[in-house]
C-alpha cells in the first residue's frame, strides 16, 4: 500500500489554517475568546506543535480542525476544500484525510470492543477495504505499523489486557488505518509514563519518516514540543505570539511568554495544574483578555522596561523576529533579542 504522500511530493501545504476564530457565549453575558484569529501552515511530513497552557485554544483549534467545533470565521483549508464550510457527504469524506490521536488512552478505547473491532471501524465507517479478508489485512498492517506484534494476536486482545503504551499505539493504528495525510494529536503522551511517552514519540516520528505523515502535535509541554516538532507555535490565550523552527524557538526565544514556558519543566509539580506558576498575576482567562498585548498584566519583560504605554494599547501583531531564523515570527512590541 502507499503513502498518501511522501516528503517532498507533494509542494503545498497539507493543512492551512487562516484567521480562525473559535468564540462562545461565556456566563453573564460574556464573550469566551478561545482562539481569536490564528493563521498557520502545515507542510508534508511536517510536524507543527500548539504549545500553550491550559485555556490558551490549542485544543480548540485541534476540535475546529476536525470540525468536532464549530469555528466563528476563518478558513481550514486542506486538499483543495474549506473544511470550516463543508457539510454532509462532503464533510464525511474530508474527514478520512485527518485522523485524530486523543490525551486519554484509557478513555478513548471501547473496554467491550477488542483491538481489532476498534482499528477496523474507520475502514467500516468509510466503506473501504469491501471484504473481510482486506480489512483483516489492512488492520493486521496498521498494527504492524504501530509496532503491535504479532499483530494477529494483539487483534485479538482488549483494552485491559494493554498497557497505557500499548492502547496508544491501538489509538494510532486506528488513526493510520486509514492512510491519513495529515493526524491531528491532542496530548498524545501527557498521561503515559516516561518510558512510554518516547516510544509514542518515537513512533509518531517514524511514521511521519516512512509514510510522509503529517501532524498538528497539541501540547502544554515545550520539551515535548522540541523533541517531536520541525516547528513550534507558541499560543497565549487564543492567539500565536510566536512561531518557528523548534530550533530557534527553543534556543532563542524572542517573546517573553516563551521563555516563561521555557523556564519550567516536563516533570516540574508547577505545571501539574498546567499553568506557568513562575508567572505573576491571574492565570489567564479567554473570557476577560487584557486590552493591547494580552501578556502584559503578567510579562515579566514589560515590568522590567518600566510598563511601556505601546503594550497597554496597542494589540502587538506577529512580525518576524530579530533573531531572523528562517520564519520566525513573534507578536511582540519589545522582543527578546532586541535592545533595549
Ligand atoms: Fe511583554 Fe510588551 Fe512584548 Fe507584550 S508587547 S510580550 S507586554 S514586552
Amino acid at each position: 500500500m502507499s503513502a498518501p504522500s511522501s516528503p517532498g511530493e507533494a509542494t503545498g501545504p497539507v493543512l492551512s489554517v487562516r484567521d480562525l476564530v473559535v468564540h462562545f457565549a461565556g456566563r453573564r453575558k460574556t464573550t469566551v475568546r478561545a482562539v481569536d484569529g490564528v493563521s498557520f501552515d502545515i507542510a508534508p511530513a511536517e510536524i507543527l506543535a500548539l504549545v500553550g497552557e491550559s485555556g490558551c485554544g490549542k485544543s480548540t483549534i485541534a476540535l475546529s480542525v476536525m470540525r468536532l467545533v464549530e469555528p466563528t470565521s476563518g478558513t481550514i483549508l486542506s486538499g483543495g476544500e474549506d473544511l470550516a464550510r463543508l457539510k454532509g457527504q462532503r464533510l464525511r469524506r474530508a474527514r478520512r484525510r485527518i485522523q485524530m490521536i486523543f490525551q486519554d488512552p484509557f478513555g478513548s478505547l471501547n473496554a467491550r470492543r477488542s483491538v481489532y473491532d476498534t482499528v477496523v471501524e474507520p475502514l467500516l465507517i468509510h466503506g473501504i477495504a469491501p471484504t473481510k479478508e482486506e480489512r483483516r489485512e489492512r488492520v493486521n498492517e496498521a498494527l504492524a505499523l504501530a509496532h503491535l506484534t504479532p499483530p494477529e494476536r494483539l487483534a485479538a486482545s482488549y483494552p485491559h489486557e494493554l498497557s497505557g503504551g500499548q492502547r496508544q499505539r491501538v489509538a494510532i493504528a486506528s488513526a493510520m488505518v486509514l492512510r491519513p495525510p495529515l493526524v491531528v494529536a491532542d496530548e498524545p503522551v501527557s498521561m503515559l509514563d516516561v518510558s512510554a511517552r518516547a516510544g509514542i514519540l518515537r513512533l509518531m516520528m517514524d511514521l511521519r519518516d516512512r509514510l510522509g505523515t503529517s501532524y498538528l502535535f497539541i501540547t502544554h509541554d515545550l520539551a515535548t514540543a522540541w523533541v517531536v516538532a520541525d516547528r513550534i507555535a507558541v499560543l497565549y490565550l487564543g492567539r500565536v505570539v510566536e512561531i518557528g523552527r523548534s530550533t530557534d524557538v527553543v534556543a532563542a526565544p524572542a517573546h517573553p511568554y516563551t521563555r516563561a514556558l521555557l523556564e519550567v519543566s516536563a516533570d516540574d509539580e508547577r505545571l501539574s495544574d498546567r499553568r506557568v506558576a513562575v508567572l505573576p498575576g491571574e492565570a489567564p482567562s479567554a473570557s476577560k483578555v487584557p486590552p493591547g498585548c494580552r501578556f502584559h498584566p503578567r510579562c515579566p519583560r514589560y515590568a522590567a522596561l518600566g510598563e511601556p504605554e505601546a503594550c497597554r494599547v496597542s494589540d502587538p501583531t506577529l512580525s518576524p523576529s530579530p533573531t531572523a531564523g528562517e520564519g520566525h515570527a513573534v507578536a511582540c512590541h519589545f522582543p527578546l533579542g532586541e535592545n533595549p
